[in-house]
């Protein structure tokens, strides 16, 4: 009744736990993992790592072109101010134009065109360029043609944009693709019904290794940060050779080959320029796949740690549920071994008592059960109080210099009579002239004394009880045989533990706490020795505990194994 109650419970927690592990952790783990998985895999399939990388790198190309339109702007803005009137002498117009030209390298030339036509002045120091001075050479007569005929309209166009009117175009210097993009505007403080407009030619070079580099370093510093470090690489390139492999205008030091991630045509001032981003030495795709990768084996890390972290609980868990199974189990084998010896110390004592026991004979037979049943009684609870010193850590060994063959014999003398009446040989083998060790002399008799009782107690048919006691190397080892039940080899190991009992169907019919071997196993460890099992199912079995000779460390004298 007991037992099937006891399964019951058993199970229940077993089922309780897994329930709880199961709803509680695995199923939320599990969870994560899933939704996480696919989160990355939707990442992954709708690109969309790539799609916001290149949503912020056009916004950077916004910021940019905006910045360096702004800065084109004020530059006129500050020429514009500055311009001669076409009033002013022709020395004086061409003071005016000079000093502009000096204050800002980034114009190539400037244009007055009034009513006497057009006066171009241009930088001084650009004019050794035989290219550059032919254009110089050259443009009062186009610029003369071009607003004679539509100098009226392109005047209109500039007032009512507000501001100028912009023409790029691709000149050719020895060979050499030069952007060039001029401004044409209203020339300020002249009455409505003149022709008289202004052309500011920004300086190729300027452009090529001023502006455009100090535009693309502002925006690469800023925002490399952004991009987790990875550094930006920028590029100006004519726009008609989007698609095609690009010829660098300007680029950023680290740009090195190959197409933009993304690029924009720039609007005016620029027109016919097109600004390209990418990353330094990697690609948005490459990026992305490295950041779904790493995310995929981080995920699998972690869920490899949860899985074994959930199977390490279960396991200490089942361990926790197995000892206090054991533990229930020692209670009960406990108490009945308490009672059995118990009971019959009464009986006889109480037909003692009575006086019906008339031959002595008799009466020695019922002294010796009531001694031999004390004998046991005290020596479980003996078992019982060391267990209990030895979980609370209070167990303390006393050690003496000790002739341990005088030890081993008295204890077997003790016994001697009891072995040999449960019909047991006894063969006891002692080796002459053994060193004296330091031991603790109670506790070497009880480990021996357990020994022997598991000897006597798991043998059925062949009743043997051999005990050896010799010296090998720096060890005295006491071996204590038998050649009963055996123990089967996955028992081998758990014998010593607390409570721990074989499932051999005799043991189970034997009386036990589960206790005896675990003390002998402290015992030999406080003494830094070992005890070591060698035994065959069916064939019996050789317990070998071994003493080191000397004087034990004081780690061993306070008994914590
Ligand atoms: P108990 O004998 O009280 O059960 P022990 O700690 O002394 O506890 O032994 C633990 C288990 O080891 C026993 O239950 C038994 O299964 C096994 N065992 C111990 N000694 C022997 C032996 N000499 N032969 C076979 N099995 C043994």
């Amino acid at each position: 009744m007991t037992l099937k109650k006891r399964k019951i419970l058993g199970g229940f927690n077993r089922y309780r736990l897994l329930l709880t592990l199961g709803v509680a952790v695995l199923l939320p783990a599990a969870g994560l993992i899933f939704v996480n998985f696919n989160q990355l895999r939707s990442l992954e399939r709708d690109k969309v790592l790539e799609a916001t990388f290149h949503r912020e790198f056009n916004e950077y190309l916004a910021i940019s072109e905006k910045q360096a339109a702004k800065k084109a702007y004020s530059m006129l803005d500050e020429a514009r101010a500055l311009y001669p009137s076409p009033d002013d002498s022709t020395s004086e117009k061409e003071r005016k134009l000079d000093l502009i030209l000096s204050k800002c390298e980034c114009f190539g030339h400037l244009t007055l065109f009034d009513e006497k036509g057009a006066l171009v002045r241009s930088q001084p120091k650009l004019m050794n360029d035989k290219y550059f001075r032919k254009e110089h050479d050259s443009s009062p007569e186009s610029y003369n043609l071009w607003f004679k005929l539509e100098g009226k309209s392109l005047l209109e166009q500039t007032r009512k944009k507000g501001r100028p009117i912009f023409y790029s175009s691709w000149l050719k210097r020895d060979d050499v693709d030069v952007y060039s993009s001029a401004a044409i505007f209203s020339v300020p403080g002249v009455a409505k019904d003149r022709v008289v407009l202004g052309v500011a030619t920004f300086d190729s070079n300027y452009l090529k290794e001023h502006l455009f580099p100090q535009m693309i370093e502002e925006l690469r510093a800023k925002k490399s940060a952004d991009q987790g470090g990875n550094p930006l690489a920028m590029v100006v390139f004519p726009s008609d050779a989007e698609g095609y492999e690009i010829k660098p205008f300007a680029a950023s030091s680290g740009y090195g080959h190959g197409k933009p991630e993304v690029s924009r045509k720039l609007d005016e001032p620029f027109h016919g320029l097109s600004l390209g981003i990418k990353f330094q030495g990697t690609s948005i795709k490459e990026l992305g796949e490295t950041w779904i990768h790493r995310n995929f084996i981080i995920l699998g890390i972690l869920s490899l740690m949860i899985i074994g972290g959930l199977v390490l609980t279960k396991h200490i868990v089942s361990k926790e549920m197995a000892v206090a199974k054991l533990k229930s189990d020692f209670v009960s084998n406990v108490s009945h071994e308490l009672r059995t010896p118990l009971a019959l110390i009464r009986l006889y004592a109480e037909t003692l008592e009575l006086g019906r026991i008339t031959t002595q004979d008799k009466k020695d037979q019922y002294y010796r059960i009531i001694r031999k049943e004390s004998e046991r009684l005290t020596a479980l609870i003996n078992n019982i109080l060391d267990f209990s010193r030895i979980e609370a850590g209070r167990k303390e060994y006393e050690f003496r210099e000790t002739d341990i063959a005088e030890l081993v014999r008295n204890t077997l003398d003790s016994y001697r009579y009891q072995v040999e009446q449960q019909g047991f040989a006894l063969e006891e083998s002692i080796e002459p002239d053994l060193p004296r060790v330091w031991v603790d002399r109670e506790a070497i008799a009880r480990a021996l004394v357990n020994l022997v009782n598991n000897a006597l107690k798991y043998s059925n048919h062949e009743k043997f009880l051999g005990v050896k006691l010799y010296k090998e190397q720096s060890v005295v080892k006491l071996e204590v045989e038998d050649h009963g039940i055996g123990i089967e080899r996955r028992d081998q190991s758990k014998i010593f533990e607390k409570f721990y009992r074989a499932g051999d169907p005799l043991v189970h019919n034997t009386k036990g706490s589960g206790l005896g071997l675990s003390l002998v196993r402290h015992i030999s460890q406080a003494h830094g020795g070992d005890i070591e099992v060698e035994s065959t199912p069916g064939r019996g079995s050789r317990f070998i505990l071994s003493l080191p000779l000397g004087t034990p460390n004081l780690v061993h004298a306070e008994g914590a194994a």
